[in-house]
C-alpha cells in the first residue's frame, strides 16, 4: 500500500474516532439532561398530587395519575399498559416518562407524554450523526491533500535518483530549503553519491590500471613464445633465453596478481606475538640470495599484531630497499617502531606523495629499470591502517630513504 494511503487512512481513522466519540458524548449527554429536566419538572408536580384536596390542579389533568394503586387521571389510556414505576416506557408509538414519589404510607406515581422530546432529541442525534460522517469524509479529503503535498518532495527525490547511474555518477539531487529531515536525507543522500561516485572512480581507475599493466608482459610473452617458435628447436641458447625470459615475466605477474588480490580481499586478521627481528632476518636471507647487500639489524621487539599482515608490510619494505639500496639496508627495531633505510637514490619531494597510491611508480624506478608495479606501498599503507599503526618516510635525494612503522606502546 502506498505510502500516502496509508498516512490518509491512518490520520481518518484518528480523526473518525475523535468525531464520533464526540457524537456520542454530545447525544448521551444531551438525552440525559433533557430526561432529568423533564424528570424533575414531573417530580415538582407529585407535590400538587400530593397536597390535593377536592378538586385537581388544573395542571395535574395533562397527566396520568395513578395514587395508591388506582388511577385517578389516564389522558392517554396508558394504565393497564404502564409496567415501570420509574423511567421511559414505550407504549405503541408514544413514549411516556413515569415518576414515583412514596412520603409516608403514600404513593403517587404520574406520566407524561414526551414523545414530542424523544422524537426531537432523536432527530437532533441523527443531524448530529449525518454532520459527524461528512466531517469524517472531508478528514479523508483533506488528510490525502495533506498527505500527498508532504510526501511530494520524497516522491521527487525518488524519482531524482531513479535517474542516477554509473554514468552520470557525478548528479546531485536538489536539497529542498525546508529546514526538517527531508533536507537532511537528501543531504546525506548526496553525501553518499559522493563517496560512491569516489569508490567507483578508484575502481574503474584500478580496472583501467590492471588491464593496462597486463598487456606489456602479456604482449612481451607473446613475442617470446614466437621467438621460440621460430628459433626455439634450431638454437639452444636462444631457446633458453626466452624460456627464461618467460619465466621471470610470469613470476612477475604472479606477484602482480597476488598483490592484486590482497587489494582486492585483505585476510582475515588473526592476532598472535610476532619476533620482529626473527620475521625480519627470515625475510633478509631470502632478498639476499637475490642481491647481496650489507646488512645490519638492530633491535628486537615481541609484537601482539597479525603475523600475515605485518609479514606483507616488512617484505614490501625490505623488497623496496633491496631493490633501490646502493649497498647497505639497516633496519632498526624498537619497543614502538619498525625502520628501514637504505643508501639508494632516495625519493624526490614530487613523487613523495604519490609513491603511496596504486600503480605509481617514482623517478627512481623508471630511471633504473626496477622491476615491480607501483603496488608495494599501497598495500603497505592499507595495511598498516587496518592494524592501527603510522607509518613515516624520510627521504634525501642522492642519500637513501627510511620506511619507518610506528605501532606505538601498547602493541
Ligand atoms: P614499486 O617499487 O613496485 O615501483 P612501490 O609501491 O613499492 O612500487 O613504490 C612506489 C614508488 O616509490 C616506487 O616506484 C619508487 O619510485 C618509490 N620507492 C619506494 N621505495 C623506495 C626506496 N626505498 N627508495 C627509493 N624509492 C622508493
Amino acid at each position: 500500500m502506498k505510502l500516502v494511503w496509508k498516512l490518509t487512512l491512518f490520520n481518518t481513522f484518528i480523526v473518525s474516532i475523535t468525531i464520533l466519540s464526540l457524537f456520542w458524548i454530545f447525544y448521551k449527554s444531551m438525552e440525559r439532561g433533557l430526561l432529568k429536566a423533564q424528570q424533575y419538572h414531573l417530580k415538582s408536580f407529585t407535590k400538587a398530587a400530593e397536597a390535593k384536596v377536592g378538586r385537581w390542579p388544573i395542571a395535574l389533568r395533562r397527566f396520568f395519575v395513578k395514587i395508591n394503586g388506582v388511577i385517578i387521571n389516564d389522558p392517554f389510556g396508558i394504565g393497564p399498559y404502564l409496567d415501570k414505576e420509574e423511567g421511559i416506557v414505550k407504549i405503541g408509538d408514544e413514549y411516556f416518562l413515569v415518576v414515583t414519589s412514596r412520603k409516608e404510607n403514600k404513593e403517587i406515581s404520574l406520566a407524561a407524554n414526551i414523545t414530542p422530546l424523544v422524537k426531537g432529541i432523536n432527530a437532533m442525534a441523527k443531524a448530529a450523526f449525518i454532520t459527524s460522517i461528512l466531517g469524517i469524509i472531508l478528514s479523508f479529503l483533506i488528510a490525502f491533500l495533506l498527505s500527498r503535498y508532504s510526501l511530494r518532495p520524497i516522491k521527487n527525490l525518488a524519482e531524482e535518483l531513479s535517474k542516477i547511474g554509473g554514468e552520470n555518477l557525478n548528479t546531485r539531487l536538489n536539497v529542498p530549503r525546508t529546514n526538517d529531515e527531508l533536507q537532511q536525507l537528501a543531504t546525506e543522500i548526496n553525501s553518499m553519491l559522493e563517496r560512491i561516485e569516489k569508490a567507483y572512480k578508484i575502481q574503474e581507475r584500478f580496472v583501467h590500471d590492471v588491464s593496462h599493466e597486463l598487456r606489456n608482459p602479456l604482449a612481451s610473452m607473446k613475442g617470446f613464445i614466437g621467438v621460440l617458435k621460430k628459433w626455439g628447436k634450431k638454437d639452444e641458447k636462444i631457446f633458453d633465453e626466452a624460456v627464461s625470459e618467460l619465466e621471470e615475466l610470469i613470476h612477475e605477474m604472479q606477484t602482480l596478481v597476488e598483490n592484486l588480490l590482497l587489494l582486492a580481499k585483505p585476510q582475515e586478521m588473526l592476532l598472535e606475538t610476532v619476533e620482529v627481528k626473527k620475521l625480519v632476518e627470515e625475510l633478509i636471507k631470502r632478498l639476499q640470495t637475490q642481491r647481496k647487500l650489507e646488512v645490519s639489524i638492530e633491535g628486537d621487539h615481541e609484537l601482539r599484531t597479525s603475523g600475515e599482515h605485518f609479514k606483507i608490510i616488512v617484505k614490501n619494505l625490505l623488497e623496496n630497499a633491496f631493490k633501490y639500496a646502493k649497498s647497505h639496508v639497516d633496519v632498526k627495531i624498537t619497543k614502538t617502531s619498525l625502520e628501514v633505510t637504505d643508501d639508494g637514490p632516495g625519493i624526490s619531494k614530487e613523487d613523495m606523495d604519490k609513491i603511496f597510491e596504486r600503480f605509481y611508480r617514482g623517478d627512481t624506478s623508471r630511471d633504473r629499470r626496477v622491476s615491480g608495479y607501483g603496488l608495494g606501498l599501497s598495500i603497505v599503507k592499507e595495511l598498516t591502517e587496518k592494524l592501527g599503526m603510522d607509518i613515516e618516510v624520510e627521504s634525501e635525494e642522492g642519500k637513501g630513504t627510511t620506511f619507518r612503522i610506528i605501532w606505538g606502546e601498547n602493541a
